[in-house]
């Protein structure tokens, strides 16, 4: 079993950190928030640490799963941050969903400290991450890999090295690109078949057996239909990734015109009110006009 530090308690983090636990590794707990460490503490057992240095100070593996591209920078490179605190040799496995320049940073100062680094961000929401089956997305060499899958393992479903640092990011916008696209695609569907005076449920029952069959359609077509957003991946998470994805693609000269007007589609949601409710709201917009 290994000595691990977990920083970040969010809606992810908090119950990773807890399947973490349940699989007998040794953990230490770290949250902005101070409030939610002691309820982890008081629920699960364990340590709390005041500040990310002191949760990563002789710690084989620390895993972080925080907002964006500023708030890792914060826990791992600011005062009181991870990063002057990593025991050589040991690794740093990032969660949160970030921009692959920020991976690739941090994966360069890992090295000149002598610890490793993988970005690992993940696929499978609140449910997969209270389940412990998350799809995981690594960048990084495969040694470091080889040593912190396991542990990863305690949470996931699959975790696969899919290139250097920063790949793991790469890979996540790949799944948003596919995600934007697809939800759009489905609202303008249920909102068509309402229009037409249809019977979208029965329609989705047929159609879901077909061709256009989805994840989005499964989980979300009885949702969408009874305008119901209020919970799921939050539009202003998705907003975030999208806007990754679309400056990765000004870098790499990839063209991606439907994912660009999602995202406009989505600061139109955020307008009616719409930040934090679940990413299948695009139909709100429809249904409006
Ligand atoms: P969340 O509930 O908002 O939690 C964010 C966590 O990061 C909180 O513990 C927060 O601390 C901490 N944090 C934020 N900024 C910080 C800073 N500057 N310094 C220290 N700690 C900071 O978010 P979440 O839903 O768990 O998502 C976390 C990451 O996973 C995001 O990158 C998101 O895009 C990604 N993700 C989320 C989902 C999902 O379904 N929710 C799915 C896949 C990927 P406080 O408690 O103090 O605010």
């Amino acid at each position: 079993m290994a000595k691990v530090a977990f920083l970040g308690l969010g809606v992810m983090g908090y119950p990773m950190a807890r399947h973490l636990k349940a699989r007998g590794h040794e953990v230490v707990v770290y949250n902005r928030t101070t409030a939610k460490a002691e309820k982890w503490v008081a629920e699960q057992g364990g340590r709390l640490a005041s500040t990310p240095a002191e949760a990563a100070a002789g710690q084989e593996f620390v895993f972080a799963c925080v907002g964006n591209d500023a708030d890792l920078r914060q826990v791992t490179l600011g005062p009181d941050g991870a990063f002057a605190a990593m025991d050589k040799g040991a690794v740093f496995v990032d969660h949160t969903t970030a921009s692959a320049e920020v991976a690739r940073e941090l994966s360069a100062a890992a090295a000149s400290g002598g610890f490793g680094f993988l970005d690992a961000p993940v696929s499978g929401g609140q449910a997969g991450a209270e389940n412990g089956q998350l799809t995981v997305m690594v960048g990084g060499e495969e040694p470091v890999f080889a040593q912190a899958q396991p542990v990863i393992m305690s949470f996931a479903k699959a975790a696969r090295l899919l290139g250097p640092a920063g790949s793991g990011q790469l890979a996540k916008m790949m799944n948003q690109i596919c995600i934007a696209g697809v939800v759009q695609g489905l609202a303008e569907a249920l909102h068509f078949g309402k229009q037409a005076g249809l019977d979208t449920e029965a329609v989705i029952d047929v159609i879901s057996k077909g061709a256009a069959q989805s994840w989005q359609m499964e989980n979300r077509h009885k949702t969408m239909a009874a305008g119901k957003f209020d919970f799921g991946f939050a539009v202003e998470w998705m907003r975030k990734d999208l806007g990754i994805a679309l400056d990765e693609a000004r870098r790499n000269g990839s063209q991606l015109p439907l994912t660009a007007l999602v995202d406009q589609f989505y600061a139109e949601v955020v307008a009616m009110g719409g930040k934090r409710w679940d990413t299948s709201s695009l139909i709100a917009r429809l249904g409006k006009k």
